[in-house]
């Protein structure tokens, strides 16, 4: 399906903005909402995991 996007974050290549796949979605076409920079990092774990050394 053309436009369809699952969940996920997306980074934005010029000026780092995470963007949520919901925020994307309103928007006519993928950029950032911010710059309108095109180019967008897919990212699936929008949380950073922290690995602990010990
Ligand atoms: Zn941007």
């Amino acid at each position: 399906m053309p436009g369809y996007l699952d969940m996920a974050t997306y980074l934005c290549e010029k000026c780092g903005k995470t963007i949520d796949s919901n925020e994307l979605m309103g928007l006519p076409g993928i950029r950032c909402p911010v710059c309108g920079h095109r180019i967008l990092y897919k990212s699936r774990s929008p949380i950073i995991r922290e690995i602990k050394a010990r």
